[in-house]
């Protein structure tokens, strides 16, 4: 989605990643609902939530988001997107009036990190990607309080909770598209393969 916030970087990162495991794909700009035809998957970039949100709504790609989600489209939101992505958020979110997707049963704390810890990085252990750490940039990032229902924890940071999962849909609170590391964008686009795979049968 390409609304607004980081975009090119996570453009590059799929089309590097679909390079590397030879899949014949392109990464489309989404700007309207009309550039959603015939897409098999969606990254929901870092940015401003508040604005995005917005846009979102105006451009009625809420709402077709929400249909796709139904019909099982995978989706990747990344901090932004990741809050995007909540049920429930906290008092900066409802201030603001942003309208969350309400996709993953989980409540996000927005610039959790507060202004002391505005950007760092962090080295994450997630079994799924690999055995080597993947240095994770946190930028303004909101912190996942907590999750219910189907949807799991999937990446820690010490004791927080940094990446949420609920089958095809992902959540997390870094930017994996600044890593230089594309191993978050190859295992998203497998996900695409696999649930490709599973209805087509
Ligand atoms: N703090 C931003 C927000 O609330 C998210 C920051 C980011 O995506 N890098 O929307």
């Amino acid at each position: 989605m390409a609304v607004q916030g980081d975009v090119s970087e996570h453009v590059d990162a799929l089309k590097m990643s679909m390079q590397a495991l030879k899949i014949d794909g392109t990464a489309v700009t989404v700007r309207s609902t009309e550039d959603m035809r015939g897409i098999s998957g969606l990254v929901i970039p870092g940015g401003e939530s508040t604005t995005i949100s917005r846009l979102m709504l105006a451009s009625g790609i809420h709402e077709k988001v929400l249909e796709l989600a139904k019909k099982g489209l995978p989706i990747l939101g990344t901090c932004a997107g990741a809050i995007l992505l909540a049920k429930e958020g906290d008092t900066q979110v409802s201030q603001t009036n942003t309208k969350l997707l309400g996709l993953l049963d989980m409540s996000v704390l927005r610039n959790g990190y507060g202004r002391q810890a505005d950007s760092f990085e962090a080295d994450l252990k997630i079994t799924e990607i690999g055995k080597e750490p993947f240095k994770a940039v946190f930028i303004r990032s909101p912190i996942i309080e907590k999750v219910w229902g189907d949807t799991k924890v999937w990446v820690r940071r010490q004791s927080e909770i940094v990446g949420a999962r609920k089958g095809n849909l992902i959540a997390l609170t870094f930017h994996p598209e600044l890593s230089g590391d594309l191993r978050f964008h190859m295992y998203f686009l497998k996900t695409i393969l696999d649930s490709s795979r599973i209805k087509s049968r």
